[in-house]
């Protein structure tokens, strides 16, 4: 059984995160995509909304589920059992760090693994930081995240 884990903020969940989701879920027997309760971290979504936005938007896939943490992750995949983390790569820009926390995981708990995926070529370019960031100034933002979830995310900014 490989269990594994696509930690994030998802602050909201864009089109990229969903494609790493889809196509990790084809690669491991569970998959757990964890929203992390960062309290250092301003979200514009709470811990809840964020949860059932994914929720909703992978209700079809059979092997996923969803959950949030606080803490460190390693100790979040010991109680659940997970051995294998997912990450996505965008550009060199992301190598650095994810390169370091992994290898900082690995560290912890050798049991641990983890897997990049790298990002597919038309969602390379996207973050939730853009999305907020257009949605801020009422741009265009349906290229972005799923349909259902434009008008809620404008509602953060009073956009109409
Ligand atoms: P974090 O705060 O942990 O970076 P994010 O929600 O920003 O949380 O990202 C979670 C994971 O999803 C990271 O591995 C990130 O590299 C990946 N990711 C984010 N956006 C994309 C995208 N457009 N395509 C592929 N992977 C992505």
């Amino acid at each position: 059984m490989r269990k594994a884990i696509y930690p994030g903020s998802f602050d909201p969940v864009t089109f990229g995160h969903l494609d790493i989701i889809e196509r990790s879920a084809q690669i491991v027997d569970e998959l757990v995509v964890g929203v992390l309760n960062n309290r250092s971290k301003n979200s514009l979504f709470s811990l809840e909304e964020r949860v059932s936005m994914i929720k909703e938007m992978t209700k079809d896939y059979p092997n996923v589920t969803v959950a949030s943490f606080e803490g460190l992750l390693v100790d979040y995949m010991r109680e659940i059992h997970a051995t294998l983390i997912i990450r996505g790569l965008r550009a060199v820009t992301d190598f650095e760090y994810e390169l370091q926390i992994a290898q900082s995981n690995h560290v912890q708990n050798s049991e641990i693994e983890t897997i990049f995926l790298t990002a597919n070529l038309q969602y390379s370019y996207l973050s939730s930081t853009i999305v907020k960031e257009f949605a801020s100034y009422g741009g265009d933002i349906s290229k972005f995240v799923p349909k259902p979830y434009i008008d809620k995310i404008y509602k953060k900014y009073n956009i109409k």
